[in-house]
């Protein structure tokens, strides 16, 4: 869709507005427009902007022997089921 600058009146083509600009305010189109419809631009979304710039959450660990939680990473043994943990395939 594109507005009459002018009047305010709304083209569906390019061209017609062209024509339009010609015939009803004697203006001569634009060679080139790089803001063909400014009011396309989608409005920012404060909510996604702040989770952006919060801290990723912090990860807790589990046993999966037993389900214990949570488990500090870098701990070696389960304290409620002994199962050894290996840590070397978590980054
Ligand atoms: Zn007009
Ligand atoms: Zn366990």
């Amino acid at each position: 869709m594109y507005t009459c600058s002018v009047c305010g009146k709304t083209l569906k083509l390019k061209r017609s507005l062209d024509r339009h600009m010609t015939q009803f305010h004697s203006l001569a189109a634009p060679a080139t427009d790089p803001n063909p419809e400014p009011e396309a631009i989608p409005e920012a979304i404060p909510e996604a902007a702040e989770l952006k710039i919060q801290a990723p959450p912090k990860r807790d660990y589990y046993c999966i022997d037993c389900g214990y939680s949570p488990i500090r990473k870098g701990t070696t043994a389960c304290p409620k089921c002994g199962g050894a943990f290996d840590w070397g395939a978590i980054e």
